[in-house]
């Protein structure tokens, strides 16, 4: 069985733009098997069909499969020519040996030119196998399915399908700027919004040398574990530690986490638009600490005029948790570490932060220039996938830092 047949679902609901996103998807595909034996993707009437060549491990394109966004489901695929002799022959010496309780054929003909109906191929097909090892036929949830999908020319079986995981193709939503702490909740969030079709520039605030390094190991790690589902990206690592001393010699310690913050989104809108991103995502959540209630949230946005998605806003830590644990980033935002928040930061942060206050506070700081500054002092790292390219560092100038 040397191809993949994939289905798509939501592309399919995209009218004239449908092609486009096909295109994409398609680009998207080719270029992670970079590295492996296959031959052609190509898209016949709805569904994809990826060509394998001899050497391709089915278990190394399955985990693959399992990342490129807008897939709705796969299934490892044989070929056989267009007659129910042919196809019923093929199923037959494919077929697992070990023994199915039922089974159940279900056909596929989205070429009406080939003139047997569905539901006759099904029952003559059906019958073959049957005779063949003896299973009963079930129609309601079958152990097995075997699928049969008639395309111009040629068939395709295979024998159930898995689930792909969902979303929009990559890079068919524009850019947005992800603010990936070493935590648990922004690699979601970043996941979530890469999901729906977004590519990711990674943004990432440290306070080396006040403290540890640990935290821009923690968003390297993340940035390359996030870049199976996007094959390129870039982490733009901003020294944070500097500014917070200064903020700390004129803000009131229950402030500071609200300023850090506006600071933090006044040097990612910058970010951004160096690199062409269209909004700001972060992994907040209404309520989950000091820095989430809905007045402190809504006197940090105002430090910028970009939009802020927060694709977890409404979720339970134990949702974001689950959903980081099939992610695979749990792991690696468990490592302890200190975050910058905390650095020049009292136990108990203003939880209900006025705006009148907070930019009274920041007019004794020459907020312009430290913005400058951090973006100058910023190092941007790039990760690509399948193929891993040398991370180079080097300062954000506008031309290197636009063609992810
Ligand atoms: P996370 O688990 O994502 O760190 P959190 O529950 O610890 O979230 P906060 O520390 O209040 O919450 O951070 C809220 C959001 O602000 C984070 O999800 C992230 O998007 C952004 N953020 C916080 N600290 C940093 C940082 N050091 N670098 C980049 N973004 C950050
Ligand atoms: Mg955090």
């Amino acid at each position: 069985m040397q191809s993949v047949i994939a289905h798509y679902q939501e592309i399919a609901l995209k009218g004239k733009n449908r092609p486009w996103f096909l295109r994409r998807l398609i680009h998207n595909l080719e270029a992670v098997f970079e590295d492996l034996d296959v031959r052609k993707v190509r898209a016949p009437m709805g569904r994809i069909e990826i060509e394998l060549g001899a050497e391709a491990s089915w278990a190394e394109i399955r985990a693959r499969l399992q990342r490129v966004f807008g897939l709705a489901n796969f299934a490892r695929a044989g070929r056989a020519d267009l007659d129910v002799e042919a196809i019923a022959a093929a199923i037959l010496r494919d077929l697992p040996d070990e023994p199915v309780e039922a089974f159940r054929i279900m056909v596929r003909r989205p070429d009406k030119r080939f003139p047997i109906p569905s539901p006759v191929l099904e029952r003559e097909i059906g019958a073959r196998v049957q005779a063949a090892r003896g299973w009963p036929v079930r129609l309601k949830h079958p152990p097995l399915v075997i699928w049969v999908e008639i395309l111009p020319g040629e068939a395709f079986y295979y024998f159930g399908k898995e689930p792909g995981p969902g979303g929009m193709p990559s890079g068919t939503s524009g850019r947005v700027a992800v603010l990936l702490s070493g935590g648990i909740d922004s690699p979601v969030a970043a996941w979530r919004m890469m999901r729906r079709g977004c590519k990711a520039v990674f943004i990432h605030f440290h306070s080396y040398p006040f403290l540890s390094v640990t935290s821009q190991d923690k968003a390297r790690e993340l940035a390359r574990l996030l870049t199976r589902y996007q094959l390129r990206s870039q982490l733009h690592l901003v020294p944070f530690g500097e500014l917070q001393r200064r903020v700390t010699l004129s803000v009131p310690g229950p402030m500071r986490v609200v300023v850090y913050r506006r600071l933090m989104l006044r040097i990612a809108e910058a970010i951004a638009h160096r690199t062409r991103a269209h909004a700001l995502v972060t992994g907040e959540v209404v309520g989950q600490v000091a820095s989430q209630t809905l007045e402190n949230m809504t006197v940090i946005a105002q430090a910028t005029s970009l939009e802020i998605l927060r694709p977890l806003v409404g979720m339970d830590k134990e949702e974001i948790t689950d959903a980081a644990q099939r992610l695979g980033s749990y792991p690696i935002s468990i490592v302890p570490d200190e975050d910058c928040c905390t650095l020049f930061t009292p136990r108990h942060p203003l939880t209900r932060a006025r705006l009148d206050e907070v930019l009274a506070a920041e007019a004794a700081l020459p907020i312009e220039e430290m913005v400058r500054e951090a973006l100058d002092r910023t190092a941007v790292e790039r990760f690509a996938y399948p193929v891993v390219e040398s991370t180079v560092a080097s300062p954000p100038d506008v031309e290197a830092v636009t063609g992810i």
